[in-house]
């Protein structure tokens, strides 16, 4: 199966200049969506994970039948305010202004392997955030999953040292 089928490409949104690639063809084939989440699964077989992390809202789509999958826990990763227990945060830059994200402290034990989970590499901005608030909460990235790397935006030169894979790259 090819996966790129399943991708459509907007041009101009949501600003223009913008190629934007739009999941929801993928979404709304339950092959290409069981098939996805089933090549993530095999990916990430040899970095002993713990966990699994993913930042809402289209980290959430991958990340958490991912970890039914594999039979692994699912770290929330939400925006400030969200989520009702002790957390840790960061704040980040994105390209107007920041934003903070939060993940209860207690979900990652001291030394858990986390696999972080993601739809779009772009610029890297929002994974490295996420890599930050792991390593805060005790515990060590084993690897960034991704549906999408946009190869020109230079993401994988931002999170050099991390263990990245992708299942489709423009
Ligand atoms: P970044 O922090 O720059 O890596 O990107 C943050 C998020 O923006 C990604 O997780 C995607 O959900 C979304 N995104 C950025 N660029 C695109 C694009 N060209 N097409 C679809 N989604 C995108």
């Amino acid at each position: 199966m090819n996966l790129k089928d399943y991708i459509r490409d907007i041009p101009d949104f949501p600003q223009p200049g913008i190629l934007f690639r739009d999941i929801t063809p993928l979404l709304k084939s339950p092959e290409a969506f069981n098939y996805a989440i089933e090549q993530m699964s095999q990916k990430c077989q040899n970095l002993q994970v713990d966990a699994i992390v993913a930042v809402e809202s289209r980290g959430f789509i991958f990340g958490a039948p991912l970890a039914c999958q594999m039979g692994k826990p699912f770290i929330p990763v939400r925006k400030e305010g969200k989520l009702p227990g002790e957390t840790v945060s960061v704040a980040y830059t994105l390209e107007y202004g920041s934003n903070v994200m939060e993940m209860h402290l207690a979900d990652v034990n001291e030394g858990d392997r986390v696999l972080i989970v993601d739809d779009v590499l772009a610029t890297g901005g929002t994974l490295l955030a996420t890599t930050e608030l792991v390593e805060k909460a005790g515990g060590q990235v084993a690897g960034i999953g991704l549906l999408i790397e946009l190869e020109g935006l230079g993401g994988r030169n931002v999170l050099g040292h991390y263990d990245i894979f992708s299942l489709i790259q423009y």
